[in-house]
């Protein structure tokens, strides 16, 4: 079985861990954690780098740094994983879901200005893929509105937006190590601070609401408790093991480039004809190669697809239900913006003859989100992924697409 993701390992990991355990610092902020941090810092010119225990809890801190307050509104696709939002909704937040594009699943920046009132505080653009949002178009509405800009760019390490690296433009950036992104710590995240005004802040809240780190740097002689915050710094073995990966970030990015550009190369006659839409990469952005996608025709063929591979021994996954159907957003009041979507009670007949109410939702119509989460189908891609494999998947995809195919 081909499977859909295996973690790679470099060789360093258990060694650097070995270290860590053996220094006798177990706990954050250590030797490992600033080498991390001093990396992404120099590497990537973010202002402030600070490792967090994973993506979600980046997000978390932005949500915090960003003072977001009940009846504040944040602007997001609703095509991404949960965690964008979750942190902005648990502040009170009503969440304003704003559609695709069409060519690829990111924000489409040219539907953002709509969609704000005098209560919107944030712009949440997420990278999808790994591949930049227009954000030229994004920090300019964010400027003329007085918005703040937090990039989830959990999908995004070394990849860039007209030269600018991604998690460098926004306010604020969060990244992700979870083992299904390019470099890993089984969980891992990254908050990145390109504001000063949040530089000190992020620190506090990083430390559990203390100023311990400018004690640790010998700028106050006590500390104490100054603000919010929660334990969001990572143990040291986070970071050790994150350390050998970034050691070999290259090495991982060659191969996962190659075998992207074997996909698209092999699929490509198949896409011409009209099969499916290979991926979108703006001329503005690079790609990372975080992801080989298709979008398929419609979801009945999709399904079909996924079939086929599975009969051979191929794992293909597709991904996110829009976050504006979920059942959760659709049942609280309190995150649902009145602004975008609105409740209508119907009578529904029972088999019985009997009349029920029921509630549906109406009023929100994001087409691209939703054919992206219903045709979008992502392809194995992982560092160990051979040749020989890719030319498996696209012969089976060629078998599928072969006109006397039944599907
Ligand atoms: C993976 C991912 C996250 C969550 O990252 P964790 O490190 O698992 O918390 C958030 N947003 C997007 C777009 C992701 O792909």
């Amino acid at each position: 079985m081909i499977p859909f993701n295996k973690p790679f390992l470099t060789g360093k990991e258990a060694h650097y861990i070995y270290q860590a355990v053996y220094s006798g610092k177990l706990s954050g902020n250590g030797v490992f954690t600033k080498k991390c941090q001093k990396f992404f810092e120099e590497h990537y010119g973010f202002k402030k780098a600070l490792m967090t225990t994973s993506c979600t809890d980046a997000l978390e801190m932005a949500a915090i740094l960003c003072d977001i307050r009940p009846g504040d509104e944040v602007i997001a696709p609703s095509y991404t994983f949960v965690s964008t939002v979750l942190a902005f909704v648990r502040q009170g937040a009503k969440i304003v879901f704003c559609d695709s594009c069409k060519e690829n699943p990111n924000i489409d920046a040219d539907r953002i200005e709509a969609l704000i009132t005098d209560k919107t505080k944030v712009i949440i653009p997420v990278h999808y893929a790994g591949v930049a949002c227009d954000m030229d178009k994004i920090m300019d509405i964010a400027n003329r509105h007085n918005l703040l800009v937090v990039e989830d760019a959990a999908q995004a390490i070394d990849s860039y937006y007209k030269g600018r690296p991604l998690g460098s433009i926004g306010h604020l950036g969060c990244f992700s190590f979870h083992e299904t992104k390019n470099i890993i710590a089984g969980e891992g995240g990254l908050l990145t601070i390109n504001d000063d005004r949040f530089i000190r802040r992020s620190e506090i809240i990083w430390e559990k609401g203390t100023n311990r780190s400018e004690f640790f740097r010998g700028e106050v002689n006590k500390y104490g408790w100054v603000d919010t915050g929660s334990s969001f710094l990572p143990s040291e073995l986070i970071s050790a093991f994150l350390w050998a990966q970034i050691e070999n970030m290259d090495m991982i990015q060659t191969r996962r480039k190659e075998i992207w550009e074997q996909y698209y190369q092999g699929l490509k006659p198949m896409a011409d004809k009209g099969y499916f839409q290979l991926p979108d990469i703006p001329e503005y952005a690079t790609n990372n190669a975080h992801m080989f996608y298709i979008v398929c025709r419609t979801l009945e063929e999709r399904t079909a697809l996924i079939k086929h591979l599975k009969e051979n021994e191929i794992l293909s996954v597709f991904h996110y239900l829009s976050l504006h159907k979920s059942g959760f957003y659709t049942s609280h009041s309190d995150v649902r913006p009145d602004t975008c979507q609105g409740l209508e009670t119907i009578q529904m007949k029972n088999f019985d003859g009997s009349v029920t109410d029921e509630t549906q939702v109406v009023g929100l119509d994001l087409p691209n989100c939703d054919r992206f989460a219903d045709c979008l189908l992502r392809l194995p891609l992982y560092y160990e992924l051979t040749n020989e494999e890719v030319m498996k998947i696209t012969k089976e995809l060629n078998i599928f697409y072969s006109p006397n195919f039944i599907k």
